[in-house]
């Protein structure tokens, strides 16, 4: 029947949702593709590996390497400064750090495509960085992020991730830690239940009920570990498997759309839970989110769930 299919029976299943981070949506599903209507094609690779920065055989182009993680000879994972950083020692009034981390030595493959003992180097890397820059009192705040393709913010080609270690506890970590402090986040996930389309012993991955992005994943720990340091080998193990898991099932799906991953990782005193989300760039952010901090999103975060728990698409 006609009327069932008019665009006004569609809006008014548009929701306004609100989760447990404080994160706010509004859901307009009558918008919506399916999932795999936004796959992308997959970004061509302009520079050469010969003058690629961050490719085997260029490291005396990167300022001076402060880790690395070696595998049959070869670096598998290597650290240095970014170049143009953000927050350093020598600036007076933006103390910090900035450093990138080569997830690969592969310029052509991205960090899906990295082997699980690959993600293991990767996350290790990740965990050692960030446990070296707090142990830098006058450092309140370490941000792990990755931009992955043009439109996520990514200026150079080669697969990378970027920590930012910085003097104060950002607005916005401040509430979440207060969230967290007054019992906010304890039951997240099972409030998420529905929506989680991957676990395993150590974490569930799962799209959460206010999703700000199409197929927004986040992966959250089960246990009680708050910051990487409490982890254990198998619980590392088990980040590892999700992460591989989630970032593959999406660049399967979306044949390697652009996204940003961020890591919440609890300043020394909080509460937060480690929780890593990934976010699709499918869609811009126009006035209304600016304005009102509340993102419009026409998937329905059950129906990426569903997508996400799939194996062939
Ligand atoms: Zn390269």
């Amino acid at each position: 029947m006609m009327w069932k299919h008019s665009s006004k029976m569609f809006m008014e299943n548009n929701e306004l949702r609100l989760d447990a981070l404080g994160n706010q949506a509004v859901l307009t599903p009558w918008r919506s593709k399916r999932p795999k209507d936004f796959a992308t094609q997959r970004p061509t690779k302009t520079t050469l590996p010969s003058k690629c920065f961050f490719c085997p055989g260029n490291e005396h182009m990167t300022p001076p390497e402060i880790d690395r993680i070696t595998r049959n000879g070869n670096w598998a994972v290597r650290c240095f400064p970014n170049k143009f950083p953000a927050f350093a020692k020598n600036f007076p009034k933006a103390y910090g750090r900035h450093e990138v981390i080569v997830e690969l030595p592969d310029h052509y493959k991205t960090l899906s495509e990295v082997s699980l003992a690959g993600f293991g180097d990767y996350l290790e890397m990740v965990r050692r960085r960030v446990q070296d820059a707090y142990k830098d009192k006058r450092i309140k705040y370490v941000q792990v992020f990755k931009n992955e393709g043009h439109e996520a913010g990514a200026s150079l080609e080669h697969s990378h991730t970027q920590l930012v270690a910085m003097p104060q506890v950002p607005f916005m970590v401040q509430k979440l830690a207060e969230r967290a402090q007054k019992g906010f986040l304890k039951n997240v996930l099972r409030s998420e239940k529905k929506r989680t389309f991957y676990e395993n012993s150590g974490f569930a991955a799962f799209c959460p009920y206010a999703s700000r992005f199409h197929l927004e994943s986040w992966i959250m720990a089960k246990g009680k570990a708050r910051h990487f340091g409490e982890l254990d080998s198998s619980q590392m193990h088990s980040l590892a498997e999700a992460l591989k898991t989630t970032l593959s099932r999406m660049d399967l799906l979306l044949n390697f759309a652009p996204y940003n991953i961020v890591f919440y990782i609890s300043p020394p005193k909080s509460k937060i839970p480690i929780c890593i989300q990934i976010l699709p760039r499918l869609a811009k952010w126009a006035g209304f989110e600016f304005g009102t901090g509340i993102i419009m999103n026409s998937m329905m975060p059950e129906v990426a769930a569903k997508a996400l728990s799939a194996r062939k698409y």
